[in-house]
Parts: structure tokens; C-alpha cells; sequence
């Protein structure tokens, strides 16, 4: 019953901030916009150095958000 859940914890513990937030941090950044003040910009840069399923959710993100800067462009 505890398992999956200490695992989690043990994962983000020198963090203490989940793949969830993070990522309203990435798409804050791909938007341009400032990070959340629990994730600054160095913490998440740390994070994506460690966390691949974030970084490749970031390049996801981008990507979605250049395809729909192309479709409104000319
Ligand atoms: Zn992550």
C-alpha cells in the first residue's frame, strides 16, 4: 500500500517540488512568461537535467507552440 508512494517521495524528496509543477513552469517559460515563484528558472533547469519525461514534455510543448504560431502567421 505504501510502496508506490514512498518511491514518489524519495524520487522528488531534494526537490520537494513534483513533475506536475515543473511542468506549469515549462510551459510558462515556452509562453515566455515568468516561472512560478516555487520553480525558478534554476530549479527547473536543474530539474530537466534529471527528469527526461519533463524535458521531452518541454520540446513537446514548444514544438505545439510553434505549430500553432504557424497556423495564425502568415
Ligand atoms: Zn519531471
Amino acid at each position: 500500500m505504501r510502496s508506490g508512494i514512498a518511491a514518489l517521495r524519495g524520487i522528488g524528496d531534494h526537490v520537494g517540488v513534483c513533475c506536475a509543477q515543473f511542468r506549469v513552469a515549462v510551459s510558462a517559460r515556452v509562453d515566455g512568461e515568468a516561472p512560478p515563484p516555487e520553480v525558478p528558472d534554476a530549479v527547473l533547469d536543474a530539474h530537466l537535467l534529471e527528469c527526461p519525461e519533463c524535458r521531452r514534455w518541454g520540446e513537446r510543448a514548444r514544438r505545439l507552440r510553434e505549430l500553432a504560431a504557424g497556423l495564425d502567421g502568415p
